[in-house]
């Protein structure tokens, strides 16, 4: 018999089987239409019936109210750190950035470029940046008149996630969260952020759309003298339709809601995804030290598992045979190195299961 195959990618990472499926079956012939999403005008009643049921699913999954406006933008996770910034830090002299790894570190970066705002680090990651740890939201040095508290809920490179959401207390400014690599994984509360921004490729979809879902008052900050594209308002007050948003991505991204409505819900997918994380970990951990992982216990993401051997050498055997059991893409991030298993919500239990098989048995014939 032929073993199944897992895929670990930290993304654009694995989909859903019965979405692929879906789409393979609607690929030439769109619900009698004769054609494809990819060929269907974004204007036509077709595309935009598919765009507000994705939105309603995302809606009613995430329990998104009704002063939240949700986008799907071109541009990836990477133009939100600007586009953040250029939109809500207009006219303030300071916003906040707390840097847990690297692409808060990045946001952090990029985010003066396009604002006149100073971007002030309010909190980092462990001694020298090492981003083994978290900062307490009740150590971030945030000021009340700061435009934004921009940080990311899960780093997908480092392996660090808050494990309680952090949440700042009335009066303060409104939480911009970076929260590409776990949307969708748990619940959260919506009116705690001010914009919480996703690219798909992890737990939504295919690469090329970003969700952003945003605060409606946040919109008066919105300046006129910002090119229209990468103006919050524009998109909404187009109906998502001022440039040609990413139909096919859209379309799969909407599959995907579906499924998990299918699989229960948040709450449900939430669940199985703390005992795949703590499948793995008990297995890093229950190693005796073979396999390790430095990030404090309680920062430890549950979406992107990263350990390691003790050499770099045994870490590449790793990843050659654990890639020749099926199971896949388990490289660490360049800067890393080591081993990194993305485990979102379409990794069944059954793929962590396998990894964890493969480690001990790897274990036995090294160790
Ligand atoms: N933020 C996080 C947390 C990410 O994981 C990524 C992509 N891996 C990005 C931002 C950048 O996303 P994109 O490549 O879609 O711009």
């Amino acid at each position: 018999s032929v073993s199944p195959i897992y895929n670990f990618s930290a993304g654009p990472a694995v989909l859903p089987e019965a979405v692929l499926r879906t789409a393979q079956q609607e690929m030439l012939d769109y619900n009698g239409t004769g054609f494809s999403v990819m060929e269907m005008s974004h204007r036509s009643d077709m595309f935009m019936g598919i765009l507000h049921h994705a939105e309603q699913d995302l809606r009613s999954l995430l329990n998104i109210p009704a002063n939240y406006q949700v986008l799907f933008l071109q541009g990836g996770a990477t133009t939100q750190f600007n586009m953040a910034a250029m939109n809500l830090a207009h006219g303030f002299e300071r916003a906040d950035a707390v840097v847990t790894g690297n692409w808060s570190r990045l946001a952090y970066e990029q985010m003066p470029l396009l604002t006149d705002a100073r971007i002030h680090l309010a909190a980092h990651g462990g001694e020298q940046f090492d981003y083994k740890d978290l900062p307490p939201v009740d150590n971030w040095d945030i000021d009340r008149n700061a435009a934004f508290v921009h940080f990311a809920s899960n780093e997908t490179v480092n392996g660090l996630q808050y494990a309680d959401m952090p949440k700042l207390s009335d009066g303060m400014p409104p939480l911009v969260c970076d929260m590409s690599s776990e949307i969708l994984s748990r619940e959260i509360n919506i009116s705690d952020f001010g914009l919480i921004y996703a690219g798909a490729q992890k737990n939504i979809g295919p690469a090329g759309v970003t969700v952003v879902i945003i605060r409606e008052d946040l919109l008066e900050r919105c300046p006129k003298n910002i090119p229209a594209v990468f103006n919050y308002r524009t998109h909404i007050d187009k109906d998502g339709m001022y440039n040609t948003p990413a139909t096919y991505p859209i379309y799969m991204s909407g599959l995907v809601f579906r499924w998990l409505q299918t699989q229960g819900g948040v709450k449900k997918i939430e669940a199985l995804n703390e005992l795949k994380a703590q499948t793995l970990y008990a297995a890093i951990d229950g190693s005796g030290g073979f396999y390790r992982n430095d990030i404090a216990p309680h920062a430890r993401s549950k979406m992107n598992v990263v350990f390691q051997t003790a050499s770099a050498d045994l870490d590449k055997k790793f990843i050659q045979e654990a890639e020749l059991r099926g199971l896949r893409l388990l490289k660490g991030y360049k800067s890393v190195g080591g081993m990194r298993a993305s485990i979102y919500n379409a990794m069944p239990y059954a793929g962590v299961e396998a990894l964890a098989e493969f480690m001990a048995d790897f274990q036995r014939r090294y160790g």
